[in-house]
């Protein structure tokens, strides 16, 4: 255990510097090229083997102890169109894209894990899979990963991914069983009416006035047609018709997401929008387009994975760094697609620090992080990877 937080320790600052490089240098989904670069030449450097231009820019790194079982540990390396308005001097170099969600310190930590791993390969009594994925923010870079074979060869039988959170105080780290993020799904609903005069509505089929019956009824659809404790949210964020104060126009489009955590209510919900849109709209005599995308399943963390998790935290940080989740949440992460293959835990590595103002939430301008946090993720996860397989 001394070992492990002496090696973390002795591999920190350059932790702390890679992290930096590539905060200074982000790039958007599907694009991480020089990310993906950088990745490999630290591998390289490490001594780790590895696969590259996995769903075009993945790569994963192998840690062969010769044991039989393999864990796989994951981190994106994505950022977002945003600009980095942060004070910090290794500010992005990049402008208009920005890693405002902490990638770049989940691939910082997790080539800390790939150094200190390598170097216990002696202990461990499991192989490592080190998956640096695309695209996690919005297109998903897991699933095409793992249409690529990431789950064989050897095959993997667990994962586990973090994520840092300014809620959690730097030095701690989240775990939660069960539910822990929704599924991200989003719909389309574009109403054909038949437009005219504002002053004639009997001439015309109002496509305004039947989408807010719709609205209507998928509210009700939400508050009494799903038991009261099936947590999900239906979401309409777009409404767009119109183009002046006298015409009723043609068309009407609803745009927006819906978030559960179960599949079979993500199916039901789907049908249901669908069927009371179509039948709202027949009946006042006009037609629909829906169009329900499902996007990343709900990520539900496997219970003995995650207890083992929770042990393996207190054994490396002590009792008093393990933060216990209580609700999941609404967000999306498609860390979801591992989770539903083989047993899985996804936790928050603490970044956050109240009293040096860090605190502000993923994706804003003025994201930072307690870079310190770092050190305790990457204990934690490598003191896990230790224990895994034994
Ligand atoms: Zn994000
Ligand atoms: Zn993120």
């Amino acid at each position: 255990m001394e070992d492990l937080k002496k090696l973390v320790a002795d591999i920190y600052e350059d932790v702390v510097r890679i992290r930096r490089h590539i905060h200074q240098h982000p790039e958007l989904e599907f694009h991480e090229f020089e990310t993906s670069a950088f990745i490999c030449d630290t591998l390289e450097k490490l001594g780790i083997p590895y696969e590259k231009n996995i769903a075009k820019t993945g790569v994963v790194g192998f840690i062969d102890s010769g044991a039989e079982k393999t864990l796989l540990i994951r981190a994106d390396m994505d950022a977002l169109p945003v600009t980095e308005e942060a004070d910090v001097p290794f500010k992005s170099q990049n402008e208009g894209v920005m890693h405002a969600c902490g990638h770049d310190a989940h691939v910082a930590m997790l080539l800390g894990c790939g150094a200190v791993l390598s170097k216990m390969k002696d202990r461990l009594s499991c192989n490592v899979k080190l998956l640096f994925q695309p695209a996690e923010e919005d297109a998903g870079g897991a699933l095409p990963m793992i249409e690529a074979g990431v789950m064989e060869n050897p095959r993997v039988d667990a994962a586990i991914g973090a994520h840092v959170s300014n809620s959690v105080p730097a030095g701690s780290v989240l775990v939660k069983n069960g539910e822990f993020m929704a599924s991200p799904d989003d719909f389309d609903l574009v109403i054909h009416g038949r437009g005219g005069h504002g002053a004639l509505p009997h001439n015309c089929i109002d496509p305004i006035a039947i989408a807010v019956q719709i609205l209507a009824a998928w509210n009700i659809l939400s508050a009494r047609y799903t038991t009261p404790l099936e947590k999900h949210v239906i979401s309409t964020n777009m409404f767009q018709a119109g183009t002046t104060y006298n015409v009723i126009p043609d068309d009407a489009v609803i745009r927006g997401t819906v978030r559960t955590f179960d599949n079979t209510l993500r199916h039901k919900l789907a049908e249901e929008m669908e069927r009371i849109a179509k039948q709202i709209t027949e009946a006042f005599g006009a037609t629909c387009d829906f169009t329900f995308t499902f996007r990343y399943p709900p990520l539900i963390n496997d219970t003995t994975m995650t207890d083992a998790f929770r042990e393996s935290v207190t054994k490396i940080l002590g009792a008093d760094r393990l933060v216990e989740g209580k609700d999941p949440s609404m967000g999306g992460e498609d860390f979801a697609y591992f989770a539903e293959r083989v047993p899985a835990t996804f936790v928050h590595v603490g970044t956050g620090n109240a009293k040096e103002g860090i605190t502000m939430p993923w994706h804003s301008s003025n994201f930072k992080i307690d870079e310190t946090g770092m050190q305790a993720g990457i204990m934690a996860m490598c003191q896990f990877a230790l224990d895994f397989g034994k």
